[in-house]
């Protein structure tokens, strides 16, 4: 088994999109194992997404992801990463196939209602910012 990292993010939470997205999610081979609704400080949003630092998207990025409550979710699954890249669909929803998440749920190619790690690597250090081991069944 492995574990992804799930961000369902502020516009999907200003729109109460939580049960029908964790629908979606939980339909396939995923099983969610940990779940908290949290409210980021700006340092924070700022910490986990330092890959994006020198874009041009990102003080928007930070500024959206503290606009509202995020939960947070540990998504269990034989492929967690790959599977759950799948139903998220593509950043940008223009570009999204029909019956993923952002094809769904999201605004634009900002506000694309969730996030998921994109490697095992990346997974485990996600998972680790938010969650304690203890946290996780
Ligand atoms: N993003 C944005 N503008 C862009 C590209 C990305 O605002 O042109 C935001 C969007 O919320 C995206 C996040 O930055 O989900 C991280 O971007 P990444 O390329 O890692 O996309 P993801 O892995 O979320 O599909
Ligand atoms: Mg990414």
């Amino acid at each position: 088994m492995k574990n992804t990292l799930s961000i369902i993010k502020p516009d999907a939470t200003k729109r109460n999109l939580v049960d029908q997205i964790n629908k979606l999610i939980t339909t396939k081979d995923l099983k969610i194992v940990a779940q908290k609704r949290i409210k980021l400080e700006p340092d924070e949003a700022k910490a986990f997404y330092i890959v994006h630092k020198d874009k041009p998207f990102f003080n928007d990025l930070i500024k959206y992801m503290t606009s509202n409550e995020i939960v947070v979710q540990v998504l269990e699954g034989v492929n967690a990463i790959e599977d759950y890249r799948k139903i998220m669909g593509a950043t940008n929803p223009e570009k999204a196939e029909d019956g993923t998440i952002r094809k769904n749920f999201a605004i634009n190619i900002q506000e694309n209602s969730v996030h998921g790690s994109d490697s095992e690597e990346n997974a485990k250090i996600e998972i680790d910012f938010f969650f304690k081991n203890n946290e996780v069944s």
